[in-house]
């Protein structure tokens, strides 16, 4: 099979009616030609998945077709953006059809789920690498960013924190584990191969949100993101009040503190804002059907404190997490 004929057979589809309006041309020329409409910025993000760094060799190809568009997509989340198009540059090492299949399967499953259309791309010979540039749009003026954190203001999250870093760790068979039932397996399996970009709370955020983030690489991590880029502040986070499952409470220290705040892959959204607007926060998480859980607050002193629900410090916490809370802005209490 040419590469044409590749193109043709597995990536050519038809538009989705949520992307025409942006789209005038798509796949087939030099360029594809996108339209902004009239008082709206354009969001772009590029993800790459390479294999054996973000994701295992033994992944079925739906779930890596439907994992880096969600990837890219939880970047459009994060800001506020309506997704509308993207473009895929992909190294095969073979054309092998069962694999196109599959992986287109997943790719147009959540593109058509949320509405946008591939454009565009490259595909040429190569050791499996993905790579996702995804284009939205948000009025003007109102996406969400890293930078407008202010002291005071409440901490949120998502969803539930390190589900797919437990998953990862179950696909690993990484020893130590406490069991869990079938059921749970499937949740954290489901939580690391199919992340669910949270497109709708993100669109609710804007004007009520005053930071936001996709967690991508650990809640401490990325929050440490919205600290520096909001001017050096800084944050008190109580560990008692995150969301996390059962299947985590049942794991060790060491296992449950790192998934659920060192983990990665969660793909929730992080945010703060204002307490006078808890109860648009809550509103705008009802209207997307997301939960979302208040985490901490903003300080004007720089450092992350990690303590429990009465403001004491968590040694046990801290200890579990050990290097992983060696990232530029932590501070112990
Ligand atoms: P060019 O050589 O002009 O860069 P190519 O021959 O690489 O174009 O690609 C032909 C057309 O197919 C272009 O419109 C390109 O965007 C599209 N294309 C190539 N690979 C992919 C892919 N993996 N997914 C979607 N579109 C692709
Ligand atoms: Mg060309």
């Amino acid at each position: 099979m040419g590469e044409f004929d590749l193109i043709r057979r597995y990536f050519d589809r038809p538009l989705e009616a949520a992307a025409r309006p942006f789209v005038q041309l798509g796949i087939g020329d030099d360029c594809a030609l996108l339209q902004t409409p009239p008082g709206h910025e354009l969001a772009v993000s590029t993800d790459m998945l390479v294999a054996g760094r973000h994701f295992l060799p033994d992944v079925t190809p739906a779930a890596l077709g439907w994992k880096c568009l969600a990837v890219n997509l939880s970047d459009l989340a994060a800001v506020g953006a309506d997704p509308r198009a993207f473009t895929l540059a992909l190294a095969l090492p073979q054309a092998d059809p069962v694999w196109l299949d599959g992986f287109a399967h997943g790719l147009f499953e959540c593109a058509a789920q949320h509405g946008c259309s591939l454009v565009g791309g490259d595909t040429t010979r190569g050791p499996l690498n993905v790579c996702i540039t995804i284009f939205g749009t948000v009025p003007a003026g109102q996406a969400l960013r890293r930078d407008g954190a202010h002291p005071d203001e409440d901490v949120w999250v998502s969803g539930q924190l390190g589900e797919a870093a437990l998953g990862l760790r179950f696909r690993s068979q990484v020893p130590g584990l406490q069991p869990v039932d079938a059921e749970a397996v499937v949740h954290v399996f489901a939580a690391l191969e199919r992340p669910q970009p949270r497109m709708a709370l993100g669109r609710a955020l804007r004007g009520v949100a005053s930071a936001a983030l996709d967690v991508s690489d650990g809640l401490l991590g990325d929050l440490g993101h919205i600290l520096s880029a909001s001017g050096g502040l800084g944050a008190t986070l109580d560990v008692t009040a995150l969301p996390i499952s059962d299947n985590l409470r049942v794991q060790t220290d060491a296992v449950r503190w790192s998934c659920a705040l060192a983990g990665g892959d969660d793909y929730e959204l992080c945010f703060t804002a204002a307490p006078a607007r808890r109860a648009q926060v809550l509103a705008a998480a009802a209207a997307a059907g997301v939960t979302v859980t208040r985490i901490g607050q903003i300080d004007a002193a720089p450092g992350l404190r990690l303590v429990d629900g009465t403001g004491q410090s968590v040694p046990t916490v801290t200890a579990a997490l050990g290097a992983q809370l060696g990232y530029d802005h932590f501070a112990y209490p």
